[in-house]
């Protein structure tokens, strides 16, 4: 079978994309960091829509445990494959730079970056092998634009958005596409400490956006309809312009 690895796939932006990939056939793995009862709430709503989840716990900015996880779980699929790959999972961790700690800078771009590259090696060569795959990426509209208080975000997901336009070259002719998709804001556990009444004056739709609407462009991105979509970073901001 052909599975659809979501990183990042217990709460926010990663549950509703493990919930729309699930809607679409695929079964689901669902990573995630710490929050056991949130993955777990995760994959008994696949289940309640008739749909296939497993679980698999790692931090993606570990290398060593991404690939003792992946290696792990490929053990006991002899026969199936990860074809479609949304390296969603992210932190935040804002300070102005003249107060910015090495661990802030360090863990939010071993987690976004760091994160893209542990766990996309890892599953590239079977993409290859196949001649197929599917790899998403969310960034973010800081990374396009550069949001002050969050120079390591920024620089995080900037980085993250040079890498897919680098990667989608150099997978092409084998048939693996790599895009990115830019949100704006999105209501979310990583933005309820925001003043969601004024941000959303900044946004010409009004409004934050819902993680099931990220979740549907994943689902096209992820779809044989968008097979000559590749190396696009495509924003979902509500109209918030870089
Ligand atoms: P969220 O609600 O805070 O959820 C974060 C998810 O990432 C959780 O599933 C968490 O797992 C997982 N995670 C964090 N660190 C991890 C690690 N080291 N290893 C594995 N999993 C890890 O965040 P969100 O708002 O849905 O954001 C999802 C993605 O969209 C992020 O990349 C974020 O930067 C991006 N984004 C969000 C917005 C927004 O407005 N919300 C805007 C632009 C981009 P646990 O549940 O186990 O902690």
């Amino acid at each position: 079978m052909e599975y659809a690895l979501i990183t990042g796939g217990s709460r926010g932006i990663g549950r509703a994309v493990c919930l729309a990939l699930a809607r679409a056939g695929n079964p689901v793995i669902i990573n995630y960091a710490g929050n056991h009862s949130a993955a777990a709430e995760t994959q008994q709503a696949i289940a309640q829509q008739g749909g296939q989840a497993e679980l698999l716990q790692f931090d993606v900015a570990n290398p060593q445990a991404v690939d003792k996880a992946i290696e792990t779980w490929q053990n006991a699929h002899p026969d199936d494959h990860i074809g479609i790959l949304v390296n969603n999972a992210g932190i935040r961790d804002d300070a102005m730079m003249v107060f910015m700690q090495n661990e802030q800078w360090n863990s939010v771009i071993d987690t976004s970056l760091g994160g893209f590259f542990n766990v996309t090696r890892r599953l590239l060569k079977d993409m290859l092998t196949k001649r197929k795959g599917r790899i998403i990426n969310i960034v973010s509209l800081s990374g396009l634009k550069g949001m002050p208080g969050q120079t390591n975000y920024s620089a995080a997901k900037a980085a993250v958005i040079g890498a897919t336009k680098a990667l989608a070259q150099e997978v092409a002719a084998r048939k693996v596409t790599v895009n990115a998709i830019a949100p704006g804001f999105i209501a979310t556990d990583m933005t309820q400490d925001l003043d969601q009444d004024s941000l959303k004056k900044l946004v010409p739709l009004g409004r934050f956006g819902k993680p099931e609407e990220v979740a549907a462009l994943v689902e096209f991105l992820a779809s044989d309809a968008a097979a000559y979509i590749t190396g696009e970073v495509i924003s979902i901001n509500g109209g918030l312009y870089t």
